[in-house]
């Protein structure tokens, strides 16, 4: 699985178009979406981790209550339940693009409808939490390198196309 660093870039390169250019205050936005995208992993707290919080019913739901209380992601309800929908989901998807290394392998991705835990190819690093093990820092450091490596161009494109849209838009107005 992806560090926190790689899920918030993750999850803000997801939704920033569906948030779109239009919304309240872009950094506000992003640190929201970013939060979004870091939340299912609270799920250790209470040792059902990559179960029920890293799945679509739980992206359903938190992007609900986003919407509900009109956080202030993007401009109308609907944007905000689309952008929280994506920042939450892009979590359990990147979990499942990485190295899982302790059983069940991978994520309840589609729970309420099947409790399977899901894993595909993996493509990012595991980040292990046992930072007593020699060569803990070294491996974590290059798990995170790949992660930029990886999701710093999709996050520089979301960002890019979400603001030729919005200047776009406003072309159009004028
Ligand atoms: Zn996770």
């Amino acid at each position: 699985m992806p560090s926190p660093i790689g899920h918030a870039i993750g999850a803000v390169a997801a939704a920033l178009p569906a948030a779109g250019r239009e919304s309240p205050v872009r950094w506000r936005a992003m640190v929201w979406l970013a939060a979004f995208g870091m939340a299912p992993d609270l799920d250790l707290l209470f040792g059902r981790h990559s179960m029920e919080t890293h799945s679509v019913g739980a992206a359903v739901i938190a992007a609900a209550l986003a919407a509900w209380c009109r956080l202030p992601v993007a401009a109308t309800r609907a944007r905000v339940f689309v952008a929280t929908l994506l920042a939450w989901l892009s979590h359990p998807l990147f979990d499942a693009l990485g190295t899982d290394t302790s059983e069940p392998i991978g994520v309840m991705l589609l729970w309420p409808f099947s409790s399977e835990h899901v894993a595909f190819v993996p493509v990012f690093d595991a980040v292990s939490r046992r930072y007593w093990l020699p060569g803990f820092v070294e491996r974590t450091m290059l798990a995170i390198a790949r992660e930029l490596v990886i999701l710093a161009p999709l996050l520089l494109a979301s960002w890019w196309w979400t603001g030729r849209r919005g200047s776009a838009l406003r072309r159009g107005q004028s």
